[in-house]
């Protein structure tokens, strides 16, 4: 899959879509050597169908990479729910015929949670240097760049946010005793 669409303006934005990518190409492969667990069969079914190309001769994102990236884009932006519907709705009228954009942001929505992905939200830096992890909680600066992680400390909101998707947990849960686990640890 040609991956020049990783390269963007918004260093987070960047970081955390090639993260996605990486983690779709490592469960993929791995699919083979999983065993016959139903909560593992439902979970690769659900992720094939939503990885498949975004339409006919789409070389650079499936359908579940733009959901993720149009999720993305909806909360740095501050996108209402209906302005995605739109979006959604004009996207199907261009592409073309057997595209799977989703039909509305509802949709959209449920297919990263039917897929474990329960979003959170994580602080971004606001000259997109980085981005806060787990290990990150205690820091109140940007490592890179020195900027501050809050817009208004004593209210805790944060200069910029993203909503991210982990799926750690899930994946856990699915392979418990497996290999794949340990791996991700
Ligand atoms: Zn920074």
């Amino acid at each position: 899959m040609d991956k020049s669409w990783i390269e963007s303006d918004d260093r987070a934005l960047t970081i955390y879509m090639s993260g996605v990518q990486s983690f779709l190409d490592f469960m993929l492969s791995g699919k083979e050597s999983e065993g016959p667990n139903d909560d593992t069969k439902k979970f690769f079914r659900l992720m094939e169908e939503a990885e498949v190309e975004l339409y006919p001769g789409c070389k650079n994102f499936s359908k579940l990479l733009f959901i993720v990236r149009l999720l993305q884009e909806k909360v740095i932006n501050g996108w209402t729910d209906k302005s995605v519907d739109k979006l959604l709705n004009s996207f199907s009228l261009v592409l073309p015929e057997g595209s799977r954009v989703p039909a509305s942001y509802y949709e959209a929505k449920k297919i990263t949670e039917d897929l474990g992905f329960t979003s959170q939200k994580i602080d971004a830096c606001p000259n997109n240097c980085m981005l806060f992890r787990d290990e990150d909680n205690l820091r109140e600066t940007f490592e890179i760049c020195g900027a501050s992680r809050y817009r208004d400390r004593d209210r805790n909101i944060s200069a910029k946010h993203m909503k991210s998707f982990p799926l750690k947990p899930r994946l856990q849960k699915l392979f418990m005793s497996s290999k794949t686990a340990s791996l991700m640890r």
